[in-house]
């Protein structure tokens, strides 16, 4: 499927929604304002003086940190370096679902006890594969992006989880491990706004908004989606990450940051890291992107069918123009990292639904 023109700056190729300009540029390559936040360069002078910040707020208390550790690549180096490197006391909240391979449980048990990190494990509600695999089929129905992105709803409780667990602790710091890359605006469910404080408190109100405005009419298309109205609330606007306006004022006192908003994120130094770690890349995957859930396959298809591209792509393209890798060095990704079937039939069965539900859209 190769057969389209491809943007000269990144990988996209050309399709309806992402149109190329006269010179050969697609329509994010066009659009720097919308990119702020995700080519930012690291500073590591404000992440030194957060991290002396962190030092003096933990005087007296067990712990400096408590962090989100999804066991996957970028939080499990993150909590290296935050304990190897800056001897930060850590405590870590693992959020396991019932799409976490059993190889990255194993991974941070394995590294906890290496690490020194006082781990405390949760699960995701029991409706999670519920509510995943509802979603699921309404989607493989009506093809509504949105589904998409409410069938992973319940993950989005476990921020309110470290909020819970950091106030049991008595820790005054949050650390996660977003990865700015991973944000692909003009998604077809992303909420974009264009501003460098992508996470400022008026912005996430206004964020807020949006996904209340988008719900609505979700639900005024879809009404039996009524039936988990609570989950989807709760995890677009009370939890969608960790900087909205509802933990922000039922938790107020906590330092709370993105570690990669202000470290540099180098791939080839962490993967370095994970080895002596001995992480472990579960069976099946072909990258270390989102390692840490079988259900990114679903949506990686899902993406793939809705674009014309896959989130791949569109993240190897942010990548690109943050200046990480070389257009060439993408293409060559591309060509060895597809979407592994073994990862989708997994996530399917999971969801109780048949291992070629998507064979239909995919040959379309
Ligand atoms: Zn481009």
């Amino acid at each position: 499927m190769m057969s389209t023109k491809t943007c000269r700056t990144c990988i996209l190729p050309e399709t309806s929604l992402f149109p190329l300009d006269a010179s050969g540029n697609c329509k994010l390559c066009n659009s720097p304002s919308l990119l702020k936040h995700i080519v930012k360069k690291p500073d590591l002078e404000e992440l030194e003086r957060l991290i002396a910040q962190i030092k003096q707020n933990g005087k007296n208390r067990d712990f400096d940190c408590i962090v989100g550790w999804s066991g996957g690549r970028d939080s499990t180096f993150m909590i290296h370096e935050l304990v190897r490197k800056y001897n930060l006391r850590c405590a870590a909240v693992f959020g396991r679902t019932p799409f976490t391979p059993i190889e990255i449980t194993d991974n941070v048990h394995a590294i906890a006890d290496k690490l020194d990190i006082k781990l405390v494990e949760i699960e995701t509600p029991a409706n999670h594969r519920e509510i995943a695999g509802y979603c699921l089929k309404k989607y493989l129905e009506t093809r509504t992006p949105i589904l998409i992105n409410l069938a992973c709803a319940s993950c989005k409780f476990i921020n309110r989880e470290i909020f819970r667990q950091a106030k049991r602790l008595s820790i005054k710091t949050i650390i996660y491990g977003g990865n700015r890359y991973e944000y692909f605006p003009s998604g077809p469910a992303s909420i974009d706004i264009d501003s460098e404080n992508r996470y400022s408190f008026a912005n996430m109100l206004r964020d807020n908004f949006l996904r209340l405005a988008k719900g609505v009419k979700v639900l005024a298309a879809s009404p039996a989606l009524f039936k988990h109205l609570y989950t989807f609330f709760a995890a677009s606007v009370l939890y969608v990450n960790q900087y909205t306006v509802f933990l922000r004022l039922r938790y107020p006192g906590i330092i709370l940051f993105d570690y990669y908003h202000y470290a540099d994120w180098d791939e080839g130094k962490m993967l370095e890291v994970l080895k002596n770690l001995e992480w472990q890349l579960p069976p099946g995957c072909n990258s270390t992107w989102r390692a840490d859930c079988v259900f990114e396959a679903v949506k990686n298809t899902a993406f793939k069918n809705q674009l014309g591209f896959s989130y791949g792509q569109a993240m190897y393209s942010n990548l690109i123009r943050a200046g990480k890798i070389t257009r060439e060095e993408a293409f060559a990704r591309l060509e060895k990292e597809s979407i592994s079937e073994l990862r989708l039939h997994e996530a399917l069965k999971l969801c109780g639904l048949p291992e070629d539900s998507f064979d239909d859209i995919k040959s379309k």
